[in-house]
């Protein structure tokens, strides 16, 4: 235990040494999207900071285990503006499945956690953190369906294979293209079970699922930035600029060069919708309700809005979804010295054949009071799935091309 302990001291190179004499557990984060600084330890008092790494600007993910700490209480604090409006996220199970803790469980970033005398691993987050692992557990409970594909999209900086997923069947072409990035900043978590529910809602064997598996060919990006989401990076502002930022000339990441070569090729000029997932800050009014940001041009506003009206009119999910949560183009922070903008999905609408390419931001845990977690952000993804039917099946592109 001593000796991990020492290991984790040294690996995070804090300026603090942690009371080595007094911990009788460990905190880890050698394992995929592990990220904590340990500052200190005092008696059962852990003080722990998110590591920025290469971000330039100060952001908010961390996630630790904590091994050994059965039968005792622990207090971890943290700066107040690391933990989410519904607590930290808690796994009991290696970070297969989250709950938050609440909102009552922090205060003044300290919260503290009593652990059952059996519990070993127990992992603690600012989010529900979501890597590979997670995918392939979700891809592995369709593995026999035809319609997905798994290929490599690009061999990342760190030699990694990003995937990519294709829904399509391989003995036609649909007439329409969907694409779907998720974790551009590799930290927003979240958008990964949006992905999964509109996944679940292509694949589903009803109406709705068998309309868009006749009809739409799907192109989806799970991890944009591969490398940060299994080290653990924040991402966010990543130096010399992050993957979000890299959709102007003389794009640098292997995933971003990827999509930019071979959605437009894959597409092939049919009618194309794009979405790029993410999650805003970890709180705060503007944090705390589902946005889609517009794009620059008056017909591209107009396509967002039709979708937005139907995706409000057909939502069966857990949270509530508007069509005025739309933030229009020069607004809030959707506003740019560049036009398009230098982001994936201005990047989209510079495509001939996009009739509708927007950025969502799913909230992290507080969506207009409703609480976000796995199962409801795929409930919104399935809602999202039924709501491009309908765009599709209303808005037929041909016409406006
Ligand atoms: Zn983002």
């Amino acid at each position: 235990m001593i000796l991990r302990h020492i290991r984790t001291a040294l690996f995070f190179m804090s300026p603090l040494l942690p009371s080595l004499a007094s911990a009788n557990f460990s905190i880890e984060t050698d394992f995929p999207g592990g990220n904590a600084l340990v500052e200190k330890i005092e008696g059962n008092v852990v003080h722990i900071a998110p590591d920025n790494r290469d971000s330039r600007l100060p952001w908010f993910y961390w996630y630790f285990a904590i091994k050994g700490a059965g039968g005792q209480t622990v207090t971890f604090v943290l700066n107040p503006m690391h933990i989410g409006a519904r607590g930290p996220g808690i796994s009991t199970d290696g970070g297969a499945t989250w709950s938050w803790l609440g909102a009552e469980s922090a205060k003044d970033g300290t919260f503290s956690h009593t652990f059952p005398a059996a519990a070993n691993d127990v992992r603690f987050s600012s989010g529900m953190p979501y890597v590979k692992s997670n995918f392939d557990k979700f891809l592995a409970a369709h593995k026999d369906n035809p319609f997905l594909h798994v290929e490599t999209l690009a061999k990342t900086g760190k030699g990694r294979s990003a995937p990519l997923l294709l829904l399509t069947d391989s003995q036609r072409k649909a007439p329409y293209v969907v694409a779907l990035t998720a974790r551009m900043h590799c930290c927003e978590m979240m958008g990964s079970y949006v992905l999964e529910g509109i996944i679940e809602g292509v694949l589903a064997n009803d109406e709705y699922g068998q309309w868009l598996r006749k009809n739409v060919d799907f192109f989806i990006m799970p991890f944009s930035d591969f490398d940060g989401v299994e080290d653990g990076d924040q991402g966010k502002n990543r130096t010399p600029h992050d993957h979000n930022r890299d959709f102007g000339d003389g794009s640098i990441y292997p995933e971003v060069i990827a999509l930019k070569e071979r959605l437009p090729a894959w597409s092939n000029g049919r009618p194309l919708v794009f979405f790029d997932i993410h999650n805003p800050a970890l709180k705060g009014d503007v944090h705390e309700v589902i946005q889609f940001l517009a794009g620059e041009s008056p017909e591209q506003a107009d396509s967002l809005a039709k979708f937005a009206a139907l995706l409000e009119r057909n939502q069966q999910g857990e949270l509530l979804f508007r069509q005025n949560m739309i933030m229009k183009f020069g607004t809030g922070y959707n506003k740019w010295s560049e036009t398009p903008p230098p982001i994936s999905s201005g990047w989209a609408r510079t495509l001939p054949n996009c009739i509708l390419s927007a950025t969502l931001e799913l909230p992290y845990a507080n969506a207009s009071a409703m609480t976000v977690n796995a199962d409801s952000a795929r409930s919104f993804g399935r809602d999202i799935a039924w709501a491009l039917k309908s765009f599709l099946q209303e808005n037929p592109a041909a016409g406006r091309q």
